[in-house]
């Protein structure tokens, strides 16, 4: 279908909130932390869209949750962030409906748990498509329209696997290395235009994401579902706590505000204390 299917949004009203007026496109935001970052937004007054891979009906519903809770329009554009085309026709789209895009989170993400000399190339290719070449391209799209407006915030949400490896997910850790890279070049060439480049590098947050790739650990290492939470999850993090996504969401809408204009090309961990290691 690939077009922009609903608005939920009502007429602004009461105070004034910080990002009223912005447009915010947050990648694969059906669910977890993206989702999580998009409800941040929208409780600030940004004009949300939403993206990711849902159902027709679970896409409206959700268009019909935010919009209302938080006053704010909210839309749902169901581009594959795997394929170049849909991504450029999803920026079009947006510009056309809500305006150019001003806050864009690159968070659509997909994992897969293997040891190297077994990993499915066909895997490889689309982690690297959606966890990095996706932000490149949306990147990209967006930068002329926030050099015109002398404002901008891109936000990738990279991943604690952006500063260290671990085994069994080549392509996760070398696209959130990549994604680490990209942040920080951008930040560099855009620096005095008005426009911030930031990751975010979460920790273990207990995401459908996570949840999936449980019992494919299990298996790859020899154990139950209980030790890989225990002995390979939370033995990463100190805290011995998983992140939330409103912690995320937090961090997420400050780097968007305007007090945050100094931060950029920053690489930022909320992992617990992992890479404190
Ligand atoms: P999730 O599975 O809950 O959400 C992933 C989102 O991406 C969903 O909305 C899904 O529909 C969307 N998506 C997947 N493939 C897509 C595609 N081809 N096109 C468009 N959308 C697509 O996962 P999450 O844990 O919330 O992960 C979000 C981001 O956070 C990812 O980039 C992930 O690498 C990163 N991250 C997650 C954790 C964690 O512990 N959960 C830790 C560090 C980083």
């Amino acid at each position: 279908m690939n077009s922009i299917m609903a608005s939920a949004g009502l007429a602004r009203s009461g105070n004034p909130r910080p990002m009223d007026g912005k447009v915010a496109v947050v990648t694969g935001s059906t669910s977890g932390i993206g989702l999580g970052i998009a409800n941040a937004l929208a409780s600030a007054g940004a004009m949300i869209v939403l993206n990711g891979i849902a159902d027709p009906i679970d896409a409206e519903k959700l268009c019909q949750v935010l919009g209302p809770r938080h006053d704010v329009p909210v839309r749902f554009d169901d581009a594959d962030m795997s394929k170049p085309a849909e991504i450029h026709d999803m920026v079009e789209r947006i510009g056309r409906s809500f305006g150019p895009v001003d806050i864009l989170v690159n968070n659509a993400g997909i994992q897969y748990v293997a040891p190297v000399e077994d990993f499915p190339i066909d895997k490889w290719n689309e982690i690297i498509a959606i966890n990095l070449s996706a932000a490149f391209h949306s990147i990209r799209q967006v930068l002329p329209g926030m050099k015109r407006r002398r404002w901008g915030r891109i936000i990738n949400i990279a991943s604690a696997h952006a500063l260290v490896a671990s085994p069994f997910k080549a392509a996760y850790v070398a696209a959130k290395h990549g994604i680490a890279g990209l942040t920080k070049t951008v930040a560099l060439e855009v620096a005095e235009h008005g426009i911030t480049a930031n990751a975010i590098c979460p920790g273990y947050v207990l995401t459908p994401l996570v949840e999936r790739q449980i019992p494919d650990t299990a298996k790859a290492r020899g154990m139950t579902a209980e030790q890989v939470v225990k002995e390979v999850l939370l033995a990463a993090q100190p805290t011995k706590q998983f992140v939330t996504t409103e912690q995320v969401a937090a961090l997420a809408t400050f780097l968007a505000s305007n007090d945050a204009e100094s931060i950029t090309g920053a690489i930022i961990p909320v992992d617990g204390g992992w890479t404190a290691h």
